[in-house]
Parts: structure tokens; sequence; C-alpha cells
């Protein structure tokens, strides 16, 4: 393999500033990005590259996509903040926009991914009290192994990640934690009367882009509904066009209960998610018993209502299911020895890397930064690829000569 870590003093300047004032909560690719338009983003030195991450799914109409960024721009000229204690002009606005563009009674704004998880899960909690009539305490939420929610402690006491987990106790009590893509242990965990809802992701994302099984969702989904149970789906980054749909779910006509969003819902211009359920659900949440100050923020519905205008206008689950299907086929062609599989729903995609030497997908990584193309392992052996959905056919060829040579220098 060759050396690829070989890094310009102006990108090894950056990066030394990084490591020295910054925590090492993460372990980036010794690229250092300085401006992205579309599918393609410049480093310091002035190179360009593909982006194959998407800031993990949250720039899926492209980078700085120009009707989203003018729509920033021109509601943080006028107001961009006035928590929650007043009104504004445009909170309403949203909030009927995405309601009816989903399909739900009513939404819940906040702001990063993990917390629409943490209120999903409380809404679950209260609705099982206050509908159900479970006893006090005793709510219990079903979770799947290889989950990702996020990092938050009560979200890391379901997680299945000694990585997550580790030294961060004592954990949240109430969950059931069952394997994914299992109906018969969801079954199981479904006979408790306490049950208040089942989490999941459509696609395990983190985890390597796990598809499961076709109609696993519709079973648990319906399964749920048969337990008098809330089927909480976190569509945060399988959500807004990724898989081919505009929800995952849609791809099984399923309709969750309490839906959970964010990562694209701002074109990935600053934090938006948002919870969506009907009132039966969300009404038993009273003034002052959840907020947060930036959520529903006038800056982010404005720029929220125009990154999911974008997605329509654009036809971007569209070309994510052609595009999605026409990059896995071409991978396939390949017929490379170190590809182990091709997996993914539109342009949500992993491969698993076969390989002798346990950094070999770290490595493949570089040689793709090399010869233009930027994606993340996760996992060891994993690398997700997941462009901008506005990427074009022309683009994925050309991608697919990075990649295949790249796995040539393995
Ligand atoms: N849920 C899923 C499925 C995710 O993929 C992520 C982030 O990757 C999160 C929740 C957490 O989102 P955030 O990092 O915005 O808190």
């Amino acid at each position: 393999m060759q050396d690829t870590t070989h890094m310009a003093p102006v990108t090894q300047a950056y990066i030394d500033k990084e490591e020295q004032y910054g925590a090492h909560n993460y372990h980036p690719l010794p690229v250092v990005i300085e401006r992205a338009e579309g599918v393609f983003m410049w480093d310091v030195e002035g190179k360009r590259y593909y982006d194959f991450l998407s800031g993990y799914s949250a720039v899926n109409q492209g980078h700085c996509h120009p009707k989203i960024i003018k729509a920033f721009i021109e509601q943080a000229q006028k107001l961009t903040l006035t928590s929650r204690a007043f009104h504004s002009n445009l909170l309403g606005e949203y909030a009927e926009y995405i309601t009816k563009y989903f399909g739900y009674d009513k939404v819940l704004p906040m702001n990063t991914g993990v917390e629409a998880v943490e209120t999903a899960l409380k809404l679950a909690r209260r609705w099982a009290y206050q509908v159900k009539g479970v006893p006090e305490n005793k709510a219990k939420i079903i979770t799947v192994e290889g989950n990702f929610h996020g990092r938050t402690l009560n979200v890391i006491s379901f997680s299945t990640d000694p990585s997550a987990r580790n030294d961060f106790g004592p954990f949240m009590p109430g969950y059931v934690i069952i394997p994914y893509n299992d109906t018969q242990a969801l079954e199981k965990a479904l006979q408790d009367p306490d049950v208040a809802g089942f989490l999941v992701e459509p696609i395990q994302g983190e985890a390597g882009v796990k598809v499961p099984d076709e109609g696993y969702l519709a079973k648990a989904a319906e399964m749920c509904r048969a337990a008098n149970v809330l089927f909480l789906a976190d569509e945060i980054q399988t959500g807004l066009a990724r898989t081919g749909k505009m929800l995952a779910c849609d791809h099984e006509n399923v309709r969750p209960d309490i839906l959970i969003l964010g990562k694209a819902l701002s074109g990935g211009t600053l934090p938006v998610s948002a919870v969506l359920a009907d009132d039966e659900i969300m009404m038993t949440i009273k003034p002052g018993d959840h907020g947060s100050t930036y959520g529903g923020n006038p800056l982010a519905c404005k720029v929220a209502i125009v990154a999911l205008e974008v997605l329509k206008e654009e036809k971007m689950a569209e070309n994510a299911a052609t595009l999605g299907q026409y990059f896995r086929d071409k991978l396939n062609a390949l017929h490379h020895p170190c590809i182990a599989l091709v997996r993914g729903k539109g342009l949500l995609n992993a491969i698993v890397i076969r390989h002798d030497n346990p950094d070999a997908a770290w490595d493949l990584c570089l040689q793709l930064k090399e010869n233009g193309l930027l994606a993340k392992p996760t996992h060891g052996d994993k690398i997700r690829f997941a462009p901008p959905l506005t990427i074009t056919q022309e683009q994925i060829d050309d991608c697919v000569a990075i990649i295949e040579k790249s796995l040539q220098a393995l």
C-alpha cells in the first residue's frame, strides 16, 4: 500500500491546531475542507473531491444549494431567534407545511437528531401513561441491536456499541433490546403490556447500511398496532429522499406513529430536527413539559421549508432511486475480490471490505481521497457511499472509476 498520509504543511497546520485545542472525539480523514458546492468539496490546497458522505446524509440537497442559501441569508438578516417565549411569523407556516408534507397532525421542532429522538421517547412514555394506561414508571421501549440514535446518556443507554457506552454508566432503565430484522423476537417482546413503543431505523446507517428483509418494517408496524404499541421510526439518516423515497418507510407503505427527522431538514446549513405525530400522542405534552431554546427558531423554520421544497422540486428521491441502483450495479460489475458485499437502497450504500489487513477500509478511504473522492469507514470493514442526491449518472461513472482505481492499490 503506497503511503497516502503525506500532507502538505498547510493541511498539517490546520490538523495540528484542531488536535491541540479540540477534544479527540472523532477520527477524521486527513483532509481539510474549505468550501463546497453541489457534490464537490475543495480542500485548503485547492484539490477537488466528490463528497460521498454528504455530512452523514445532512446535505442530501447538495452543498450550499443556492435556493436554501438564499432563504438562509434573507432570513438571517431579518429574524433568527425569538425563543418560544414569543411567537414568530414563521413557526405556524413551517408547522403547517411540514405536517401537510408528511401527513401528521402536529410537529414538535428540535435542533439536533438526538434531541428529536429524546423527544420521541418522551412522547412515547407520556402516551403510554396517559393514553394506554401503563402503570407509573413502568413504561418500556423496545429497541434493536446495532442501533444508532445519537450520543446522549439516555440514548446510549440502549446502544449495543461498546465504544459508545464504556465508562459512561450508570444507564437509564426502561429499554428492551432485541435483534434487528427479527419479527419473532419483536412478537415476544410485545407481549409485555407495559411496552410503550418500538424504536427502529428503517435501515441501520451507522451500523454499515444494514437493510432489513423486505416486509420487516410493514410486519413490525402491523404487530405494534395489534399490540397497542407505538411504532417510532428514526428517519434522521434514511429520510428526506436518501433511500429513493421521501421516507425509507414509504418503501413498505408504513406510516410511523412517531416520525423522527433531522440532518437534511436544513440541507446541511444548521441543526434542525423534528418529531411528527398525531394529536393523541402530541397533545400529551403541555406547556412547560418539554422544549428547547432554539427549537422552532425562525431561521430554522424558513430554511426547513425551502429544504423540503427543493427535495420535491428537483425530484431527488427519484434520482436517488435510479442512480442508487445504477451505482450498485456498477460496483457489483467490478467483481472485485476485496468487495465482499455491496448493499443499500437509493443513494444510501455501503461496501463491506474483504481483506487480511484489518485497516484495509481505512487505507482504501485514504486512497479514494488521493484519487478525489471522500468517504469514511464505519465499524472497521464497511465504507458508506452516500453522495448528495443531486449527483448525475456521468458523475457516478466518474466515481466508480475512482473506486476501481483505488481498489487496485489495496
Ligand atoms: N439517528 C440516526 C439514525 C442518525 O444517523 C444520527 C446521526 O448520525 C442521529 C440519530 C443523531 O443525530 P445528531 O448527530 O444530529 O444528534
